[in-house]
């Protein structure tokens, strides 16, 4: 099958086959976020996922693990995952678990009902966007939830018996609240349990509404410094168990590992990490250029009149 758009998933479901559902991101307003914004979002027709599946078994393939791309598959009706499941499971019985990208809304709009008949059909793991713990950074960010309405879609989703992964973002809640926000993630992670957390930390992309805001002063970037900073009071925070990987791509700094039992371990990466850089000036992760759509990101405004 031909990919449109960008290949970004959690590290650990690097094994998984991908198998894209949908094009893009059915909501797409994420301020920072700019992995989808050049696309229409639309569903792919059953006749292109089902060629797929074909395609793969053709080629010898029976994974044990698959991964529906892309932005948010969880958004996708209940009636029509269901039929997706029913189809992977017929190609390939072998198959132990099916994940996705989810958002708290597309948890919302699901019965409990729903989310119990999903995870019967092999649903797992639910990788979230919750990006910050503090409420006034979601709503600037355009996140479509608020911190009540993640907690109470967590409870919900793990009630039924599904896997909750939290993706979260140093970097941002802009410069100088990278400590209060580690702390407000800290609670959240701490109350919510999730069995993995991925830190994707905040990149700085040209092409996003973001760059408005900085451009005008109405957001002042962190920079990396200040990223490792929070990203190291977080980890000393989390108290319970869980699979952490960070990612500051920009400065090509990695920290993984098995909370609290690695924290040590983690935080002294960091340490070294945050000492080389105290030396330096500011280093900010700004990207520019980079859509794979430049016609159209070339012209700031098209972009973000959206
Ligand atoms: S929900 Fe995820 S993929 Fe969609 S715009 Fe927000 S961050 Fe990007």
């Amino acid at each position: 099958m031909d990919y449109e758009g960008q290949i970004c998933r959690a590290p650990m479901e690097r094994s998984a086959f991908m198998l894209p559902v949908m094009v893009g991101c059915s909501y797409n307003r994420c301020k920072f976020c700019n992995l989808f914004r050049h696309l229409t979002y639309r569903e792919l027709p059953m006749e292109r996922i089902e060629g797929e599946l074909e395609r793969v078994r053709r080629a010898g393939g029976s994974p044990k693990r698959v991964f529906l791309g892309d932005g948010n598959a969880f958004g996708l009706k209940t009636e029509r995952l269901l039929q997706i499941l029913e189809r992977i499971h017929a190609y390939f019985p072998e198959c132990m678990c099916i994940n996705m990208d989810a958002t708290v809304t597309s948890i919302r709009k699901k019965s409990d009902r729903e989310l119990k008949l999903l995870y019967d059909s092999g649903v797992r793991h639910l990788y979230l966007g919750i990006e910050s713990g503090l409420d006034d950074v979601l709503s600037f960010m355009e996140k479509d939830h608020d911190l009540l309405q993640a907690y109470e879609a967590v409870e919900r989703l793990q009630k039924a018996g599904l896997i909750y992964d939290a993706h979260i973002m140093t970097g941002v809640a802009g410069k100088g609240r990278g400590q209060e926000n580690a702390k407000a993630l800290a609670e959240f992670l701490n109350r919510t349990g999730p069995a993995h957390v991925v830190n994707f930390s905040m990149f700085l992309h040209k092409e996003v509404p973001l760059y408005r805001h900085i451009a005008d002063g109405t957001y002042i970037p962190a920079d990396e410094l200040e990223n490792l900073k929070e990203e190291r009071t977080l980890l000393k925070l989390i108290k319970t168990e869980l699979l952490y990987d960070g990612f500051h791509d920009y400065i090509e700094v990695r920290v993984r590992g098995r909370l609290p039992v690695d924290q040590e371990k983690m935080a002294g990466k960091l340490d070294r990490v945050i000492s080389e850089y105290e030396g330096r000036g500011p280093v900010y992760s700004y990207v520019q250029g980079e859509c794979p759509d430049l016609e159209r990101c070339g012209d700031l405004e098209k972009v973000w009149n959206i």
